[in-house]
This record gives structure tokens, C-alpha cells and sequence, in this order.
């Protein structure tokens, strides 16, 4: 049983204090460094797939969550309003899709520019009870990854099954594996917008996009504005959780009265599909940490390449193999107290992928003698092969260590 926070504590990946406060872990150097590279890519994967990024405050006028309908609907899940006066007050959002829908109606819109897609790493709040929270699977202070994607209505197929791709894209990469699908419908009750209508043809369309796909029925689980796509991940203990959510919603485009100039010249309502690829930051990587058991693929391993001179002689060799390593993008560092069994088994424990070890012999060849986490030995090559070998499986983000 691989438990992410106990691993988080001993790879020294995120710290949770008291002090800082429940459901409010701290990103530690190690854990910085992996999610950076994680974020990194995944802003490239939607900038290549036409997103634009955008920043966004993680507080906003009350006035902004009475109209998109979170403060009537979504009050219970949301911390308490802040009050500097009686005509300021403020919501830590519980959702980006406020903001974005100011970022569509910042100006007018043609429907030549739809599909518009608009995505933003950002930060958002929910008052999980104190009973529930727990290293970085469940916290009050949630960095999403999100967009929302304006449509024509012709468009939301095609668009949600290209999102469908872009998730498989982005879970191959990082090594997720998906438990199932869920699609998540309204349950009884008052807590949702909008009408039967609305409801019915997002519905068919999700049910369309899912195709031959095996999915899972989930009444009650929708959001308050529209059925979803949930993708499910399972926890080390078995629990379910959703990751990755496509949704759609026409209740918002209304709210905010967004519109386009349709190709007969018309104001014409778009479409609001929201969706995360890999969902928060924290909940990837509770689920990250125990699927990998702390050992990432070489590209978003916190440190990549630990550099080991056998004896004081190499120390210079040593520190300049591990300068070219950083200068060549990788994170390596160089270790030199304690004798080279422990430190390559302090290595292996680390999950560093790459130990180099370099020694009399080596240095004076101009050699790096590579030692895996796994175990693995590679006969000692060329400083600058060792070097090309990572930086290659570090660029194609393989899961193997060798090519
Ligand atoms: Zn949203």
C-alpha cells in the first residue's frame, strides 16, 4: 500500500502544518519541481491544441457569483462572503467559469473565432469539512487545471470528443490510468438550472461523444448548471475520485448574456463546455504519487540526475557533468558524502531515476557510469551520450528509463 502522504512526507514532496491550517498543505522544493514540469506540459499540450492562457484573481465581487448562479445554488460548498463594507464584499470563487465568461465578453465575438478556447491554471477554494481532509487528495485551496471552451451548437460535439483525446493525451503521458467513465446526470431535487429541454439534448450530446466507450450512469452527480463526463481515477486504498470532468453548460452563456455574430450577421448564444484534463494540481498528485509509488517518469521526477564521484579526485568532473546537466534543461545534483553504496541506495530510495557515478577510470575516459533506480547498470559511455541518453527520454516523457 503506497499511502501519498506518507511518501509526500518522505520524499519531502509537501508539508502539512498545523499552523498553515487543515486542507491547506505547503509545496515543498521537490514537489514544486515535479508539478511545475506536470504544469509546463500541460499548458504546451492546450497551446498546441488552440487554447489561450489567461490569468484570473481567485477572489471576485459578490455581485459576479450572484449572477453565475454559484451563490444561489452553490452556497453550501463556497467559504463565507467577505465584507469590507456593506457595498464591498467578496467570494473566494469555488469555480473559474465566472471570470472566464468576463474573458468571453470582454469584446464582442464572431463566430469565426469559435470553438474559443480559454484555459487557465487557477486557484480556487472549498471548505471541505475538517473531518475529510488529507494530505493533497482532498484541500480547501484547490490550483485547477481548467478551461472553458465557447462553441456554436453545431460545434459541441466535435469539441467534446476532442477534449475525450486531449484527456488520453495528457493521462498516457503522465501515467494515468483512468478506473472509468462516468456520466454524471441530475438527480432529484431543486438545486439545478435550467430546463428539461437544455438538459435533455446536453445529455444526448455527452451520451453521443462517449460512443462505444464503457461508462457508468450517475444520477445526482451532475453540476448545478449541466450533465458531465467524469473521469474516474481509484485511490492506493480503492477509493474512487474524479479526476479529469467535461461538461456542458447552457445556463451560464445566458447568465452572462454572451453572444457572437453569427455567419448571416445574427447574435447568436454559445455554448459553454467546461473541462479539466488532469483536474487539480493536488488531486493528480495524491493519485501521481501513489500510482508511481513516489518513482515519476524521468521528466517530472523533482530531481532527475544525481551525480557521484567515487573519491574527492572526481569531485571537479563530477560537479562539471552535473553543470552541463542543468545547462541542458535536466535537474541533477551532486552528492559527495557517505560512501558510494549508500549513496546510490539513497539515490534508489529517493526515486532519483539516474545515479552517475564517475571514478578514477571513468573520469580520466571521459565516462559516466549510469546506475538506475530500479537497479539497472549501464556500462559506462560518453559523458555527453549519458547526458543525450536522459535528456532523449526526458524530452519523448517515456516511461522507461532506457530508449
Ligand atoms: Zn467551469
Amino acid at each position: 500500500m503506497h499511502d501519498h502522504r506518507r511518501l509526500g512526507r518522505e520524499l519531502e514532496l509537501f508539508h502539512a502544518d498545523p499552523l498553515s491550517g487543515a486542507g491547506l498543505p505547503v509545496w515543498l522544493p521537490a514537489g514544486a519541481a515535479a508539478r511545475h514540469a506536470v504544469e509546463e506540459y500541460v499548458r504546451e499540450l492546450e497551446r498546441r491544441a488552440g487554447y489561450q492562457h489567461v490569468y484570473s484573481p481567485p477572489l471576485g465581487k459578490r455581485e459576479l457569483f450572484e449572477l453565475s448562479g454559484h451563490l444561489g445554488y452553490f452556497a453550501d460548498d463556497m467559504f463565507p462572503v467577505l465584507r469590507l463594507s456593506a457595498d464591498d464584499e467578496f467570494v473566494l470563487r469555488p469555480a473559474l467559469c465566472p471570470h472566464h465568461a468576463l474573458v468571453y465578453r470582454a469584446r464582442g465575438r464572431s463566430y469565426r473565432e469559435l470553438p474559443l478556447r480559454i484555459a487557465e491554471l487557477g486557484g480556487m477554494y472549498r471548505p471541505e469539512r475538517s473531518g475529510v481532509l488529507g494530505g493533497l487528495s482532498r484541500v480547501r485551496a484547490i490550483s485547477l487545471n481548467d478551461a472553458h471552451n465557447f462553441c456554436a451548437p453545431e460545434q459541441v460535439g466535435a469539441e467534446v470528443a476532442e477534449v475525450l483525446e486531449l484527456t488520453r493525451a495528457a493521462h498516457a503521458a503522465l501515467g494515468v490510468r483512468p478506473a472509468g467513465f462516468r456520466l454524471s446526470l441530475r438527480g432529484p431535487g431543486e438545486k439545478y438550472v435550467g430546463d428539461d429541454e437544455e438538459w435533455q439534448r446536453a445529455e444526448e450530446l455527452l451520451r453521443a461523444a462517449l460512443g462505444g466507450l464503457p461508462y457508468v450512469e450517475a444520477p445526482g452527480e451532475a453540476a448545478f448548471y449541466g450533465p458531465k463526463i467524469d473521469i474516474q481515477v481509484r485511490d492506493a486504498a480503492g477509493r474512487e475520485s474524479t479526476l479529469a470532468t467535461i461538461q456542458l453548460d447552457f445556463d451560464k452563456p445566458a447568465r452572462f448574456d454572451l453572444s457572437y455574430t453569427d455567419g448571416r450577421g445574427r447574435r447568436a448564444r454559445p455554448v459553454m463546455v467546461h473541462r479539466s484534463l488532469v483536474g487539480s494540481m493536488e488531486r493528480l498528485f495524491a493519485y501521481l504519487i501513489e500510482v508511481h509509488a513516489g518513482a515519476f517518469p524521468a521528466w517530472y521526477a523533482p530531481v532527475q540526475v544525481r551525480v557521484l564521484p567515487v573519491g574527492p579526485a572526481q569531485v571537479a568532473a563530477a560537479e562539471a557533468f552535473r553543470r552541463d546537466c542543468v545547462l541542458a534543461g535536466l535537474r541533477a545534483e551532486l552528492v559527495v558524502d557517505g560512501s558510494l553504496g549508500a549513496r546510490i541506495r539513497d539515490a534508489a530510495q529517493r526515486r532519483v531515476p539516474y545515479a552517475a557515478v564517475l571514478g578514477a577510470r571513468e573520469v580520466a575516459a571521459g565516462q559516466v557510469a549510469l546506475r538506475l533506480r530500479d537497479g539497472r547498470g549501464v556500462d559506462p559511455m560518453a559523458a555527453g551520450d549519458a547526458l543525450g541518453l536522459i535528456a532523449g527520454v526526458v524530452a519523448d516523457r517515456s516511461a522507461e528509463l532506457l530508449p
